[in-house]
């Protein structure tokens, strides 16, 4: 067979087998898919031999480009000693020095959590206008449960957070607070705590209840502000469910800094800081969703650390291989743990496991990010890189058909708008975020937007020239395409 017999026999293999997740089929066997063959660096190429930068990091995963020799290495490596044996009843090395240097880097970055004590103190003064205090969550994150994909990390600190209560004997603690347009993934948990309704909705009869607080989306505020008059309405808000809801919640989960896929969505600054006093002034649990800002997305190892705060539950994934294998971290306090400690019979037990949790290949390929992350100083490298992402940012603003630009360190969200002025928003089935991307990729850059924000999201190492042509390539699409 010849190799374009070949290629296009998978073609129709794709077409007739796979079903792609958050795709429209009926769109995509109509189209010619591209089908990846290799990857280098920040590139990805197709089984035609074109080579496409980029710009997505492969679904926010990849962190040091494709074929990282290093993690190749470990990987290898950890395939001569075994590939996958259970960590339930036993455990593995890699998962074992894994977890202790995760919580090393948690500890070293996130502040001592005793800076929760400081509301502590206020609530415990006496001021009768202030609701009183109950022994909530407290103490570093120290401990590891692993799991495989964002999503079940989500599951798992949701289940941790509710069966924590239950072990305290608080009863009715069944509710949880998520964000308008917050996401975390996929699964049935997950999605009883997502606001995007177009993802979202149709799964309402199957979900539990979460009150839905406002989102920080200062461009389109559901609360009619301005940046100027504001003072943070939107926790306000949140504080009035909690007042009114105190009894029912069990936690509040956040993507810290930026709800990613809602749409690229920036918190203003002191937004997270206020959440934090929220949550521990009503004695609710925190939970911060990483799995999007980890590992330096932001600039910062943990998106928490630029409002350092504490969260009592930490969800991580997607970059923690640096994108290479499916492995997720739900980190927990001293005090979460506890609570599940008893005698066997007490039945306190967390049961939740699932098979490839705290896979060894996975954990070696972890490892080796995190010492690559110090061997090549790669927070240090992208500040710079940060700075030509804003640059370029500010000049596609002016555009005519970009309402507004945001970005939270190396993660950035483009919005375009039929109108400008008044921000009317493209229809959705008008599909311009898709129209730029297909533009994009006949210039080869690979991108996925979400809606009508066009992502930035590209791999931390990408080098400054690279970078360039991706803003150039994204900058020129949104011309073709907007203002044809
Ligand atoms: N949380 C956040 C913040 C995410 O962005 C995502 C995925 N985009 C998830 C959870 C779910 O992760 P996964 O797709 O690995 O299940």
């Amino acid at each position: 067979m010849s190799i374009t017999e070949e290629n296009s026999r998978l073609e129709d293999l794709d077409r007739k087998y796979i079903w792609h997740p958050f795709t429209q089929m009926k769109e995509w066997v109509e189209e010619k898919p591209i089908i990846i063959s290799e990857g280098r660096d920040c590139f990805i190429k197709d089984i035609y031999g074109r080579w496409y930068l980029d710009g997505v990091s492969s679904m926010w995963v990849n962190i040091f480009g494709h074929r990282k020799k290093e993690i190749d290495e470990a990987i290898r490596e950890q395939l001569w000693k075994i590939s996958h044996s259970t960590l339930l009843g036993l455990s593995n090395v890699p998962a074992i020095r894994l977890a202790e240097r995760l919580v090393q880097i948690v500890m070293k970055s996130l502040p001592d959590p005793s800076i929760n004590k400081g509301v502590e103190a206020e609530l415990n003064s006496g001021n009768p206008s202030l609701p009183p205090f109950i022994k909530g969550g407290e103490g570093g994150l120290c401990k590891v449960f692993y799991s495989d994909n964002g999503s079940t990390a989500v599951e798992v600190a949701i289940k941790i957070a509710f069966q924590y209560w239950k072990h305290k004997g608080v009863h009715g603690r069944n509710a949880f607070v998520s964000l308008a347009n917050g996401y975390h993934g996929d699964t049935i948990g997950a999605v009883s705590v997502g606001g995007v309704d177009i993802f979202h909705k149709a799964f309402g009869p199957l979900l539990f209840k979460s009150y839905r607080a406002p989102s920080p989306y200062c461009y389109r505020c559901e609360l009619g502000k301005t940046c100027a008059d504001c003072k943070f309405a939107c926790l306000e808000k949140m504080e009035e469910i909690f007042r009114t809801h105190r009894d029912e919640i069990a936690a509040l989960i956040i993507e810290p800094l930026i709800q990613a896929a809602g749409g690229m969505i920036t918190s203003p600054p002191g937004y997270l800081k206020g959440v934090r006093d929220l949550c521990t002034r009503y004695d609710v649990l925190l939970i911060a969703d990483e799995v999007a800002t980890g590992f330096g997305r932001t600039g910062k190892m943990f998106a928490c650390e630029r409002e350092d705060i504490v969260p009592d539950l930490m969800c991580l994934s997607k970059g923690i291989t640096g994108g290479y294998m499916p492995l997720a971290v739900t980190l927990a306090t001293q005090e979460l743990y506890e609570a599940f400690l008893g005698e066997f019979r007490d039945l306190k037990t967390f049961f939740h496991g699932h098979s490839y949790t705290g896979n060894p290949l996975a954990c070696a390929a972890a490892i080796a990010c995190l010492d690559l992350f110090e061997k090549e100083q790669t927070l240090m490298n992208l500040k710079g890189k940060i700075e030509i992402l804003e640059e370029w940012l500010k000049e596609i603003l002016s555009l005519q058909h970009v309402g507004d630009v945001r970005n939270a360190g190396f993660m950035a969200g483009i919005e375009l708008v039929k109108d400008k002025e008044t921000k009317e928003p493209y229809d959705w089935a008008e599909k311009m975020g898709w129209r730029v991307a297909y533009s994009t990729r006949d210039r080869g850059v690979f991108i996925r937007p979400l809606g009508n924000v066009i992502v930035v999201m590209p791999p931390l190492t990408i080098s400054g020239r690279n970078l360039r042509q991706l803003l150039k390539v994204i900058r020129e699409s949104i011309i073709a395409v907007t203002e044809q």
